[in-house]
């Protein structure tokens, strides 16, 4: 389970270049915000798990 306030490093780069986004909300989708752009998105847990980078 991720906690709201963490930082997360995804293997795939945003459209904006970033690659670390905060956990907004947590729980069977997960709502990131990108660190880099603001944008907010909002994904499904076991996908997401999938995209983290080093666990
Ligand atoms: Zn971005």
């Amino acid at each position: 389970m991720y906690e709201v306030g963490q930082v997360l490093r995804l293997r795939k780069k945003h459209a904006c270049g970033g690659d670390t986004w905060k956990v907004l909300k947590s729980g069977v989708d997960v709502r990131l915000q990108c660190e880099t752009c603001g944008r907010v998105l909002l994904i499904a847990r076991d996908k997401l798990v999938r995209q983290v980078r080093g666990g």
